[in-house]
Parts: C-alpha cells; sequence; structure tokens
C-alpha cells in the first residue's frame, strides 16, 4: 500500500492536499509527531571511523534519530494517491503559470525593444546610419547600437552617429584602387596583431576628409605628426582606407605640446622659490668669503 507522511509534501502543496482529501470525503486524523532521522549519520546511528567514539554517531548517540519532534500524518492507500495526484497536478498548474509568466514577460520585452527602436529610428540621422550599419567602424556601430536599445540619444551620440555615416560618405569618393600621394595629420596609431607578427599602423586624416590606415615606416609617425606619403587606396572598415604599400614617407614631427600658464598660485610659488635659491646662493657666497 503507497504511504507518504503529508508533512513531507511542500507546505504550499498542503492545503491542497486536504482540500481534495475533504472534497472526497476522506477525514484525516489529527497530526501526530515523529522524530526525524539524524541529520549527521543520515539515520543509520554511524559515522565516522571505528577509533573515534567507536563509529558511533555524536548527534544521536546510536539511535539514528534526531531529537527534533515534527508534526506527521501518513497518508495511506486512496489517500495517498489522491495526495501524490494533487502535488502533481498542483505542481503542473505551478509550472505553466510559470511559463505563462515568462512567456508575457519575453513579450513585454520584446515590446520594448521594438517601441524603443521606433523612438530611435525617428531620431535625425539615425535611420540612414541604420542603412550602413555593417560597414561603421566598431566605435560609431557601438554608439547606434546602443541608441536603438534605449530608443533616444544625446546630442553627443546624434553628432557621433552622423560623422560615422559622413566618414563612410567621404571615404566612399576616395579613388579606391588608385596609387596616389596621401598628406594629412596622423589622428589615431594602433597595432595589428597576425600570426606573422604585430605591426604598428597610424591612421592619417587627409584635407579630403578621408581617413587611412597605413602601415608606419617610420619611428617619428606619431600622433599630431603632418605626413606626406605615396599608397594605394584600398577599401577599408568603418570609413577607414587602407593605404597599401605606403612608399617615400615625409613627416613634420608633432608640435611639441604648448607649456601649460601657471595659475596664479605656481606662479607666486616659482617666484618665492627663485627667491630662496637666490638668497641661498647669495649665503653659499658669503660663507666662501669667511
Ligand atoms: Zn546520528
Amino acid at each position: 500500500m503507497n504511504t507518504i507522511d503529508l508533512y513531507d509534501a511542500p507546505s504550499k502543496y498542503r492545503n491542497a492536499i486536504r482540500a481534495a482529501l475533504k472534497a472526497a470525503g476522506i477525514t484525516l486524523p489529527s497530526p501526530g509527531k515523529r522524530v526525524e532521522a539524524c541529520g549527521r549519520c543520515g539515520g543509520s546511528g554511524r559515522f565516522g571511523p571505528l577509533v573515534v567514539h567507536n563509529g558511533i554517531c555524536f548527534d544521536c548517540g546510536g539511535s539514528g534519530k534526531a531529537q527534533r519532534e515534527t508534526p506527521s500524518l501518513r497518508l495511506e492507500g486512496e489517500a495517498c494517491d489522491l495526495a501524490l495526484a494533487t502535488v502533481a497536478a498542483a505542481e503542473a498548474a505551478d509550472r505553466e503559470a510559470q511559463r505563462v509568466a515568462e512567456e508575457a514577460a519575453a513579450a513585454a520585452e520584446a515590446a520594448q525593444v521594438k517601441a524603443a527602436y521606433a523612438a530611435a529610428i525617428a531620431l535625425p540621422g539615425v535611420a540612414d546610419a541604420v542603412q550602413v550599419s555593417d560597414r561603421l567602424g566598431r566605435f560609431h556601430a557601438d554608439v547606434l547600437r546602443t541608441v536603438l536599445a534605449k530608443g533616444y540619444a544625446s546630442d553627443k551620440q546624434l553628432a557621433i552617429i552622423a560623422e560615422g555615416v559622413a566618414g563612410l560618405a567621404k571615404a566612399a569618393t576616395a579613388p579606391i584602387g588608385e596609387r596616389v600621394t596621401i598628406k594629412g595629420t596622423i589622428v589615431g596609431e594602433y597595432t595589428k596583431r597576425s600570426d606573422y607578427g604585430d605591426t604598428r599602423k597610424v591612421i592619417v586624416a587627409t584635407a579630403d576628409g578621408w581617413k587611412v590606415a597605413l602601415t608606419a615606416g617610420a619611428p617619428d609617425l606619431t600622433k599630431g605628426a603632418v605626413v606626406e606619403v605615396v599608397a594605394t587606396l584600398e577599401e577599408g572598415y568603418g570609413g577607414t582606407l587602407n593605404g597599401m604599400r605606403p612608399k617615400g614617407w615625409k613627416v613634420q614631427p608633432a608640435p611639441a605640446p604648448a607649456p601649460v600658464p601657471l595659475t596664479e598660485a605656481q606662479a607666486v610659488e616659482a617666484e618665492e622659490r627663485a627667491e630662496d635659491a637666490a638668497i641661498d646662493y647669495a649665503r653659499e657666497q658669503g660663507a666662501g668669503v669667511d
């Protein structure tokens, strides 16, 4: 005969079991007490090696029973079957409710994503940027993606997106495939890693508005340097063209950074330090006389 203890059922299902039993006309006796199995030995009464306390569990002294008493109500036969069926049905209902809730949450999220996208696409320049998004550079594409996900944009974000699109348009007007003289300023540098080793690259912004990535052949190619070089233009990535086989670098190194003007406090301090130095010098000279 099947048997379970009502108190072994999850507490949230116990009332459902009681209701089902009542509806079936099954009267339950009042709950009794049961002693839990010992948590340390799992009810065996034995724990650990024989050399320690003869292998007898410390917690229960070998009885296998815990000191704690809990309520108990045995359900047998029909009552047991009904209880198990009730729990199974309740669990199924819970799973279904959870599925429905998850589906609703997913639908709400999808609706939110859709609404954000619709709001973003209406912002100036965003729809145009989406058209060319697969060709945008990573930075511009990231900003565009953020705006599309949020559904709004700051002026700065819109300016960045517009700049990305404009860069692509400019790059499209470049004489791709031709060997040309590239004149401009180095606006960026990076290291391209490959199986053959690292290659230092610089990005030159030209007066025509293109950006060209070139392998840096000369050591004085740093950000801010004004350069001239002959290279073959190839389509690049994110509005930056590739300048292949650069030859004949002419470099005007980056100008030294302009001195930062002193604050008033710094000027006073510098003056005091100069005075102190003059006094020290005078003392040393005097000491020499003595
Ligand atoms: Zn024990």
